[in-house]
């Protein structure tokens, strides 16, 4: 399989090369050249299947020309060991035609775990292969730094750095990262906003010297990799409930588009899936958007839900390609001038066309909390604020007679302040992180300047090779 820009001016590359390098050369994201289609036959040949043997079969296309399938088989197997229930993505049925798909049970309690477990092996497999190593950094807010942590502890080949801003995660979020001592983990804490660590990843980046020097790799959400990887759930959620000889619908609480993008290209590849629900906070793009072709910016206000505390959903840009019929140069035009005006110029065809399929829902704070104390008290069911939002959109966007999936993105133990206040209850923390909050935490404070944070980088690339 090979991989183009939306863009179009980058080279084409097979999937090791989308892996590595992430975003495109142009600022485009890479999207498979063609996409597998697989018939009725072929789905139900997949029932039945272990969840790592499921997610094989179904990256198999992707990764052909790469990772040949007995391989990703092996790592799909072991991504997936460290997931604490048996079934991996456990579903719960909260009333007749309403299901919730649990993928938070990886060892940082968050949906992000399910593409970045098998991230950190698919990197580890390519670079021996290709005898290198590379220095990935990141910016987080919590729940993606974890993951990517988490995914890559001790692995040789990788360095990994993270910039969080000090003092605005959560405490459990920032546990989560700073008591993971391997040498080749590095935590930062900017003097500054998340927004100001999100800049200086972009300027290291920039800076062509020092990313060549460090070998700079990036396994944020626009990384295809971490699409593909969660195509997978949605295909074992719909066989169970009676695909491909029964629709369903998903919801899917929506930060970056990456988790509804993957529900997408599922139903492109024949999946029979009859609508998606786009769960959003206060932070509505993507819901005024599908209401009336409103994509404008507007500034992040902080939420209950705060990994979806986004004003650009970068994977978007994926959905926008395909509804130009992957015109490269009108998507380029588009997104540049989105950069510049804060609008971006959806032609009113492919409007129509997404909402066709797509519906948004956004629940500010209190209908968020409204919606958690609700779900317990009919059905006993905790969910996170993210959950919620998913299962609030699940409920406004039902079809008569289909089965609706919500996506539950997150453990409700990692937000106990909310949950607390909502139902009076706090979850407690699965036994594998009951100590969070007695281990030994280390991260370096660094000001907020570029020259001290490629310091810091360096210092560690540096001590880890020594
Ligand atoms: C990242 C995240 C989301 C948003 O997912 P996207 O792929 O960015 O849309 C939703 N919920 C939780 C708990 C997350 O960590």
């Amino acid at each position: 399989m090979r991989y183009v820009s939306t863009r179009g001016q980058a080279p084409t590359l097979d999937f090791s090369g989308v892996l590595l390098a992430g975003l495109a050369g142009d600022g485009g994201l890479y999207m498979p050249e063609t996409w597998p289609e697989f018939s009725a036959d072929d789905w139900r040949a997949m029932r039945g299947l272990s969840y790592p043997e499921l997610a094989a079969r179904v990256m198999a296309p992707f990764t052909a020309g790469s990772i040949d399938q007995d391989t990703l088989l092996g790592l799909c197997r072991e991504a997936y060991a460290g997931f604490t229930h048996p079934a991996t993505v456990p579903m719960v049925q909260l009333d007749r035609d309403l299901f919730a798909m649990e993928l938070f049970h990886g060892p940082t309690l968050a949906f992000k775990d399910m593409a970045m477990q098998l991230l950190g092996r698919l990197f580890d497999h390519v670079l021996t292969q290709q005898d290198r190593r590379v220095t990935i950094v990141g910016a987080t807010s919590g729940d993606t730094g974890s993951a990517a942590i988490e995914a890559c502890r001790d692995r040789a080949r990788l360095q990994v750095v993270i910039l969080h801003p000090l003092g605005r995660t959560s405490a459990v979020q920032r546990r989560q990262m700073t008591t993971v001592l391997s040498p080749n983990i590095a935590n930062l804490a900017l003097e500054g906003t998340f927004d100001d660590c999100q800049d200086m990843v972009k300027a290291m980046f920039a800076d062509a010297p020092f990313r060549d020097d460090m070998q700079l790799s990036a396994v944020n959400s626009i990384n295809w990799a971490r699409v593909a990887a969660q195509i997978p759930y949605y295909v074992a959620a719909a066989l169970a409930l009676g695909a491909p000889d029964r629709e369903v619908s998903f919801a899917v609480p929506t930060g970056n588009f990456g988790n509804v993008f993957a529900a997408w290209a599922a139903r492109r590849m024949g999946l029979p899936v009859a609508r998606l629900a786009i769960g959003s906070n206060g932070n509505d793009i993507l819901a005024r958007f599908l209401a009336g072709n409103d994509m404008s910016m507007r500034p992040v206000t902080p939420s209950l839900s705060p990994s979806m505390d986004i004003q650009v959903s970068s994977n978007f840009e994926r959905l926008l390609f395909e509804l130009l019929d992957r015109d490269a140069s009108l998507c380029a035009a588009i997104m540049t001038g989105f950069r510049q005006t804060g609008r971006m110029a959806v032609p009113d065809a492919s409007w129509r066309q997404a909402t066709t399929l797509f519906h948004g829902e956004a629940l500010d704070d209190p209908a968020t909390e409204a919606e958690i104390r609700r779900l317990h008290r009919e059905t006993q069911y905790l969910a996170d604020p993210h959950s919620a939002i998913g299962i609030a959109a699940a409920r406004a966007c039902a079809l008569p007679g289909i089965p609706t999936v919500a996506m539950a993105t997150a453990h409700p133990a990692k937000f106990p302040d909310a949950m607390l206040s909502a139902t009076g209850l706090s979850p407690a923390l699965p036994p594998h992180l009951a100590d969070l909050f007695e281990r030994e935490e280390h991260f370096r404070v660094v000001p907020n300047r570029l020259d001290a944070v490629q310091d810091a980088v360096r210092a560690s690339v540096l001590k880890n090779a020594a």
